[in-house]
């Protein structure tokens, strides 16, 4: 199983922006905003339509899959596309509408990487459906694998229906998360954990966080500062000298992805490369 998946990671992150760091000012991702839904509430988080805020949570429309295949085709005769992602605005797991994509791209290109990134809360649920459509890597966002930290980041779940609060509440989070990611690397899909850096709450946590993700089969870790806003807007911005530091203790636990800038759900082109970086609020209506 080790040998096979060493093999798959070297097959996929060849050709990844988000997985190979050589690769992000090269080849390109699109991410089709068609999960608006979410299943639980980050404190630093606030989805927003508009036009021109640069990071994740932000698109300029939510579009039905069959848009999202029209624009995949549009965007790929463009230029060199490798990964077609879904990153939100919302959760992909809390949205039929990722299944159903990644079901008819499998169909319409085959040969595009399939990638998606998710809070986790769902992932040992699906992890089976996911790996069946083929989707070869995914993205799970673990702030914390502390309650006690974790509850200060989260302030409810929506789970099976019901909404749980407090400790409660990212307790199954927490198991969730880390069960998915175990069901999901035993599955053969190549897995990064995102952590948002949150300096005086998990900044001297992340290490363990990295710890418990990669006795789970996780391959790639991403340290991301915080953007302070909605609850956490009082917080401070990490700095580049705090965000190095935990990237260095966590690259002697798992490697480190460090060429990251924060994308829009529905970015694409090449992003590392300002030229060829775009996003839907910057097309015309018309163009699509
Ligand atoms: Fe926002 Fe993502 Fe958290 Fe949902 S999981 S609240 S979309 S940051
Ligand atoms: Fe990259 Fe995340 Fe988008 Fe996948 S979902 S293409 S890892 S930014
Ligand atoms: Fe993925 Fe970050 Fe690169 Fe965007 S900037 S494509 S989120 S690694």
């Amino acid at each position: 199983m080790e040998e096979l998946k060493g093999s798959r990671f070297a097959h996929v992150t060849k050709a990844h922006p988000c997985f190979n760091e050589k690769m992000h000012d090269k080849v390109g991702r699109a991410h089709v905003p068609i999960a608006p839904k979410c299943n639980i509430y980050c404190n630093f988080c606030t989805r927003d339509i508009n036009q021109d805020e640069n990071r994740p949570g932000v698109a300029s429309c939510v579009m039905n899959t069959d848009d999202a295949i029209e624009h995949v085709e549009n965007v790929t005769k463009e230029g060199p596309i490798a990964v077609v992602g879904v990153a939100g605005p919302g959760d992909s797991l809390a949205n039929e509408a990722t299944f159903e994509f990644f079901e008819k791209l499998g169909k319409t290109n085959p040969d595009l990487i399939k990638c998606m990134s998710t809070n986790g809360l769902l992932l040992p649920d699906y992890a089976e459906r996911i790996a069946k459509l083929g989707v070869n890597t995914v993205t799970v966002t673990v702030n914390a694998v502390d309650p006690e930290i974790a509850k200060d980041i989260y302030t409810f779940i929506n789970y099976n229906g019901k909404i749980y609060k407090g400790k409660e509440a990212v307790e199954i989070l927490i198991k969730n998360q880390l069960e998915g990611i175990e069901k999901l690397s035993n599955l053969g899909v190549i897995i990064k954990v995102n952590s948002v850096l949150i300096p005086g709450l998990n900044d001297e946590h992340i290490v363990e966080i990295a710890k418990e993700v990669k006795k789970r089969g996780a391959s790639l870790m991403n340290v991301l500062p915080l953007i302070p806003l909605n609850k956490m807007k009082d917080y401070p911005r990490p700095t580049c000298a705090e965000i190095e530091k935990v990237r260095d203790e966590v690259e002697e636990v798992l490697p480190v992805f460090r060429a990251c800038t924060q994308c829009r759900a529905d970015a694409y082109g090449i992003p590392g490369k300002k030229s060829e970086d775009k996003h839907l609020g910057m097309t015309p209506a018309s163009h699509y």
